[in-house]
């Protein structure tokens, strides 16, 4: 049906005497715009997209998580995070508080480690699954946390999202045991 849709932009098919479907949308006609002539352009976007769904930076594709609520509900959340105004009055609200944006769990700064690169930098994750939202939930400030890219990794390698406070946990547990095998 997408081909139909197409073939409706498509003056080689209609000079043929046919239509192809007359209802479409304006993406349509933007994509064929832009790539009707650009065959090349066009297997280049088709592989960015086929490499985009296949990494799982991005949908976790094999983890547990996907098999129980699926990438799409991944994403949404990710998305979320992402919200850019909300991200930016976190951020805002920590500096205020201690001056230093440090992970939650681990307490890493990545200005410490990175330098300038690092200054200002952090990832922020949202402590409710989506699927526990209400219609018409409102993120709050506090609904979310600042933590390093290793832990959010963390925060989501199980089904179940872990709480930053048990992460904190671990990694302290973690951090004592290195400790006494030191010692
Ligand atoms: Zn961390
Ligand atoms: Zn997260």
């Amino acid at each position: 049906m997408k081909m139909m849709n197409f073939r409706r932009l498509d003056p080689a098919f209609q000079a043929a005497g046919k239509v192809g479907l007359s209802q479409g949308n304006r993406l349509e006609e933007e994509v064929w715009l832009t790539f009707a002539n650009d065959r090349e352009g066009l297997a280049r976007a088709a592989a960015a997209i086929r490499t985009a769904i296949n990494d799982d930076a991005v949908s976790v594709r094999d983890d547990a998580y996907e098999a129980e609520e699926g990438g799409l509900i991944l994403r949404l959340h990710l998305s979320r995070e992402r919200n850019r105004a909300l991200v930016q009055r976190k951020r805002d609200q920590a500096r205020g508080r201690h001056g230093l944006l440090v992970c939650e769990a681990c307490e890493f700064d990545f200005s410490t480690v990175y330098g300038e690169l690092g200054f200002g930098f952090i990832e922020v994750h949202h402590r409710k699954p989506v699927a526990s939202l209400q219609p018409g939930d409102r993120t709050k400030l506090e609904d979310l946390a600042l933590v390093c890219a290793n832990c959010h990794r963390m925060l989501h390698r199980r089904s179940a999202l872990l709480s930053v406070e048990d992460l904190r946990m671990i990694v302290g547990q973690q951090r004592g045991r290195l400790n006494a095998d030191a010692a």
